[in-house]
């Protein structure tokens, strides 16, 4: 219970980033962009943000988002988390969101859609799995519908993808930032400005407890989401 309490539970991370994608992607200038977002790029986006603000923590091979893809994730996280120097090391800081948005810069310019639609089944597989959308339980109980609903959810998504998705990019750096500052507010902090070891933390969340995590922030989120969403999309016409 301790340790839970210091801790940001992955679906509030999930719910985060779907929020501040929601929230804040349509309020973002075009010239960062290089495109002015349509309304399907922020209903697609906010989906993708909600997994792409569980990246950094794919330096935890014990922790939910491990058992997104099975053995791949289960392996990956392990690696992540040993060349990285554990949990919450480099992968928590400015830097590697900043990495994390080049390669997929990188990745969305010269490769282009296989790429995108790559990123796009993990996004999806680690939000299924920190949301909990499979009928419970470990191992393959829950990633095998994980794995199928992720497939599916691509498929669809396939249809509205431009064939370069320029905000791509930053959707992933933007979901590595809304991690960070959910677990800036906890005891452990971030190391910010890594590869400086100093930690930054304001530990809200360790005061609180994840009661009114669970009960109040994160359905007050999700109702921001779909709020955003509905301003966004069905609201103008
Ligand atoms: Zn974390």
């Amino acid at each position: 219970m301790l340790l839970a309490s210091r801790l940001v539970l992955g679906h509030s991370h999930a719910i985060s980033g779907a929020f501040a994608w929601a929230a804040l992607a349509p309020t973002l200038p075009p010239i960062w962009l290089h495109t002015t977002l349509s309304a399907h790029d922020v209903i697609v986006g906010t989906a993708l943000a909600a997994g792409a603000a569980l990246i950094p923590d794919l330096d935890h091979h014990g922790g939910t988002i491990a058992n997104a893809l099975g053995p791949v994730t289960k392996v990956l996280t392990r690696f992540v988390e040993r060349v990285s120097g554990g949990h919450r090391h480099a992968t928590h800081s400015l830097l590697f969101a900043a990495a994390a948005g080049g390669g997929s810069w990188a990745g969305v310019h010269y490769l282009g859609r296989y790429f995108a639609v790559g990123v796009t089944f993990v996004l999806l597989a680690l939000a299924g799995i920190a949301l909990h959308l499979h009928p419970g339980g470990d191992g393959v109980r829950a990633w095998g519908p994980v794995v199928i609903a992720a497939t599916l959810g691509t498929a669809m998504i396939d249809q509205w993808l431009p064939d370069e998705p320029v905000w791509l990019p930053w959707l992933v750096g933007f979901g590595c930032l809304v991690h960070l500052a959910g677990d800036f507010m906890t005891e452990r902090g971030v190391p910010l400005l890594w590869p400086i070891k100093m930690r930054f933390e304001i530990p809200l969340i360790s005061r609180t407890g994840n009661r009114v995590e669970v009960w109040v922030v994160s359905p007050l989120m999700s109702v921001g989401t779909v709020a955003a969403l509905y301003v966004l999309t069905i609201a103008p016409r």
